[in-house]
């Protein structure tokens, strides 16, 4: 069932979370996505989980215009 959602995830089927879109020194590394940090608490950011550099605050990325 792990094995599944890892090859849904490097896939990127059913993708949950956006990905990454952060320049990395490291031209090799992998497809990944974002996290939310922190989880509860105040000022939640969108964190690259490679470099843990906050890339977004919560709500900048796919928010719609309403
Ligand atoms: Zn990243």
């Amino acid at each position: 069932m792990a094995q599944d959602v890892q090859e849904a995830l490097r896939d990127g089927a059913g993708l949950a979370w956006p990905p990454c879109p952060l320049p990395h020194a490291d031209d090799d590394v992998q497809p990944h996505v974002l996290h939310v940090l922190p989880d509860l608490g105040p000022d939640p950011h969108w964190v690259c989980e490679e470099s843990g550099t906050a890339a977004a605050p919560l709500g900048a990325l796919g928010a719609t215009a309403s």
